[in-house]
């Protein structure tokens, strides 16, 4: 559910109408529904109650808007981290550091004495000279880094290639065989705590077979690892969870996830840690966007819009889908394709889509766009970076400037001797 409706004949972000945020704006922009943020917030903690103990940590890459962040601190939620980057948005926005998990395949030493600097709460290890690193940084400061070691479970998330990361060709975590060596080298080093195992097998997950198949695994490395004598305290189960793009798709719920978790790490007596993005954020945010022509085309018309691969690219990265729909619309249909203005033929949102009949100038958004949306905007095509608003109850604000073509100019610089 979202507070994405028509009121009065006009599309709303909870009380806001969009033509509102489109005139005092201008497009494209996101725009994101805290009430929305929440309620899904609450319904993931809700669905995994069953489990027992837990941590959640918000996958911020896919929204990492102070603002968002700053939202779900207040619900309690901690940040799973993969650059230098995120960790200063998380505890910028509020996460207390110990709620920070820091994931990724290529954590830089810098990037390690910073997460050490701050005292993040757990380095999810996906090598094990990452790891032998990490414990050398850790002894020579005298602090000891709580960690993990991620494993790869070699299982098919079945989604999509580029959004898949649990395959033993993928390059993330130890395989699994070999995890029993590098955890037990790992755990004698000074200046490394090694507590448990992680995993993350893929995003956009409409199937919850594969996710019990990899806990599975994981539950049996968590009894060998025992059996060498090795506690083991918690266990990261990654995120994944998929949401609906389309408004008949039907993917498995936070409380179905939860129950198949709870059955899948009965008797496991660990500290479950989550790591869910897509789901709390990708449908509350929607990116408004204007008709720019409607230009006649071979077979049926291109709907061209100010919105563009740079600043939505899941589309023209992933062959994703975004509904598209007018914020007021007449209840006139059309067949037509929607593209961008950037000069690639990939900067094509659908093809032959049956959407709200649309004119020059209209307003239109695309919906679940909270999730993998702004924050891989570019400025191709030298192109305005993409603002963000959040709306919350009848009032919004503008959580990220829109930044001009002219000001990221300025960033660049003829040397003297081009001169
Ligand atoms: C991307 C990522 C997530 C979040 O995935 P979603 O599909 O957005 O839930 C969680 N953990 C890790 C390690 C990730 O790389």
């Amino acid at each position: 559910m979202d507070h994405f409706q028509i009121k009065n004949g006009i599309l709303h972000a909870e009380d806001v109408p969009l033509t509102r945020i489109a005139d005092e704006v201008g497009t494209p922009v996101y725009v994101y529904s805290r009430a929305t943020l929440e309620r899904h917030a609450q319904v993931f903690r809700e669905g995994i109650a069953p489990v027992g103990r837990s941590h959640i940590a918000f996958a911020i890459k896919a929204n990492p808007n102070r603002a968002v962040l700053r939202v779900l601190a207040k619900q309690g939620y901690g940040a799973d981290v993969v650059s230098g980057g995120e960790i200063s948005r998380a505890i910028s926005a509020g996460m207390k550091p110990e709620d920070v998990v820091f994931s990724g395949v290529g954590k830089t030493r810098a990037e390690l004495e910073q997460a050490l600097d701050v005292g993040i709460g757990q380095f999810n290890i996906e090598l094990e000279e990452e790891g032998v690193v990490l414990a050398q940084i850790a002894a020579s400061k005298g602090k000891t880094a709580v960690a993990t070691l991620r494993v790869n479970p070699d299982v098919d998330a079945g989604t999509h290639a580029k959004i898949s990361t649990g395959k033993k060709e993928n390059k993330f975590g130890v395989a699994i065989d070999l995890a029993p060596g590098i955890f037990d080298r790992l755990a004698n080093l000074p200046g490394l705590s090694m507590q448990g195992v992680a995993l993350h097998i893929g995003s956009q997950l409409f199937d919850l077979d594969p996710l019990e198949a990899a806990y599975g695994r994981i539950g049996q490395l968590v009894g060998d690892l025992r059996g060498m004598g090795h506690k083991i305290e918690r266990v990261d189960l990654g995120g994944g969870l998929g949401v609906p793009y389309k408004a008949e798709e039907n993917p498995p719920s936070p409380a179905d996830y939860g129950q198949m978790v709870a059955r899948a790490t009965e008797g496991w007596d660990v500290t479950l840690m989550f790591e869910p993005g897509r789901v709390i954020v990708g449908n509350a945010g929607v990116l408004l966007t204007k008709v720019i022509w409607i230009k006649p085309g071979v077979i049926r018309p291109y709907v061209i819009v100010d919105a563009a691969m740079n600043d939505l690219a899941r589309p023209a990265m992933y062959d994703a889908w975004h509904d598209f729909a007018a914020v007021q619309p007449t209840g006139e249909r059309m067949n037509a394709n929607i593209a961008g203005p950037v000069c690639e033929s990939g900067d094509t949102f659908a093809m032959g889509r049956d959407i709200d009949a649309v004119a020059s100038g209209d307003l239109a958004v695309f919906r679940t766009a909270g999730a993998y949306g702004a924050t891989m905007a570019s400025t191709y095509n030298s192109r305005p970076l993409v603002p963000e608003v959040m709306v919350d109850g009848d009032q919004y604000a503008v959580v990220a400037d829109r930044i001009a073509a002219e000001t990221i100019l300025d960033a660049e610089r003829i040397p003297d001797w081009l001169a």
